[in-house]
């Protein structure tokens, strides 16, 4: 903006590092003393990190698990969900949403999204719910996608649920920390599955994820799945489970993030007020439904001339990443899957439209105006 000297630093997309920085020294002592005690396995960091996430995000149970994408399996076991039964996701998400649901045996059956959310269109869950009974296969659950960080329109599709006799899962992988009707992602839907993977909103150093549920009995169906489907004890097997266990160092990592997650959600907000107010009327910004709060995994924009917006930044030296590039009914894996006979347009659409910027609570402001100037000149607007 104003022939700031710095404009030569690197830009990052999520800044680690920074986060690193401000955590000092906590997690090197934290990983210290799980190689102290040796327990690396379901390690007392394990239920420690259980009763925070649980207290936090105001749930009774939480089983933590070996990635965001365990959760969404381990949830989908635990129901009992697989061959002859039909569970309806978007199609604008990231494959894991619908890969479980074919890894159980089960038909993912796909929905459009909403064009300013991004988030499944409640109006198009009738289609996916015809079309599943077309395909002959029975409608057993909904996975709706926080995408970007924001809680999807859960009146409507509980509403939806209820009516239907669904299952709600909530893959919150994305928006662990975001608030719908101030209750919190993870207290949301039947089940809500996160991810603790390194760029999510909270991350640990690894692969890791959670289960969040009120229900006590599915708790226990699913601690028994992530060590084999133990019974008495895991050479006692009641049922087929899977190695889907958090690692106790990453448990120690993550109690320590979570201790500054609530500063850092309030950081991330912050950072993208800044970028709605400078980008508004520049490129379409996200919108948040006012029950909703976002915890900002993504701070996404649309823009026509998509590819060229990217390249463009790039020269700048600001990097971007566009989530998602093909919807996954268009992915080889899916195609075969049906789909909501009333079509997946937004879905496509927005493939070719969104573009997401840096987002990370450490952003500084010099860094964020030389990424707001190089937006406004890679759309045509600079000055
Ligand atoms: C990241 C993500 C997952 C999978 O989480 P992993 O921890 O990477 O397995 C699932 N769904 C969505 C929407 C995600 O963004």
């Amino acid at each position: 903006m104003s022939g700031v000297p710095t404009t030569t630093e690197p830009i990052a997309f999520i800044d680690l590092a920074a986060q690193q920085a401000r955590l000092g020294d906590r997690v090197e002592a934290a990983i210290h003393r799980v190689l102290e005690h040796g327990r690396f396995i379901l390690g007392p960091e394990v239920a420690d990190l259980e009763a925070q996430l649980a207290a936090y995000a105001g749930v009774r149970h939480v089983v933590t698990c070996a990635s965001g994408t365990d959760a969404l399996l381990m949830a989908l076991l635990a129901r009992g969900i697989g061959s002859g039964d039909a569970v309806i996701v978007p199609t604008f998400t990231f494959a894991a949403t619908a890969e479980v649901v074919a890894l159980v045996g089960a038909t993912p059956v796909f929905a459009d999204v909403l064009a300013d959310t991004c988030n499944i269109d409640p109006a198009k869950l009738p289609a996916a719910l015809h079309a599943a009974r077309g395909a002959g296969v029975t409608p057993r659950a909904v996975i709706a996608v926080d995408l970007y960080g924001q809680p999807a329109e859960y009146d409507e599709i509980e509403a939806f649920c209820a009516e239907y006799d669904l299952w709600l899962v909530a893959d919150a992988a994305q928006s662990f920390g975001a608030t719908w009707r101030g209750r919190k992602a993870g207290a949301i839907g039947d089940v809500a599955c996160t991810s603790f993977f390194p760029a999510k909103p909270l991350g640990c150093y690894g692969d890791g994820g959670a289960i969040f549920t009120d229900d006590e009995e599915l708790a226990g169906v699913l601690r028994s799945l992530r060590v084999h489907g133990q019974g008495a004890n895991k050479y006692d097997n009641v049922r087929v489970g899977l190695n889907g266990r958090l690692d106790t160092i990453q448990a120690a990592v993550l109690l320590e993030k979570l201790a500054i997650f609530g500063e850092e959600v309030a950081a991330r907000d912050r950072v993208a007020q800044r970028y709605i107010n400078a980008l508004t009327g520049i490129v379409d910004v996200p919108s948040v439904r006012t029950e909703a709060t976002t915890v900002w995994a993504q701070f996404t924009v649309t823009v026509d001339d998509r590819d060229e917006v990217a390249a463009a930044l790039d020269d700048a030296g600001v990097p971007t990443a566009v989530y998602y590039p093909v919807p996954l009914h268009q992915q080889p894996a899916y195609v075969s899957y049906p789909t909501a006979s009333d079509g997946l347009a937004v879905s496509e659409r927005l493939a070719t439209r969104v573009l997401s910027l840096p987002m990370h609570p450490y952003l500084d402001t010099d860094t964020q105006d030389r990424i707001v100037d190089a937006v406004r000149g890679a759309v045509g607007h600079g000055g």
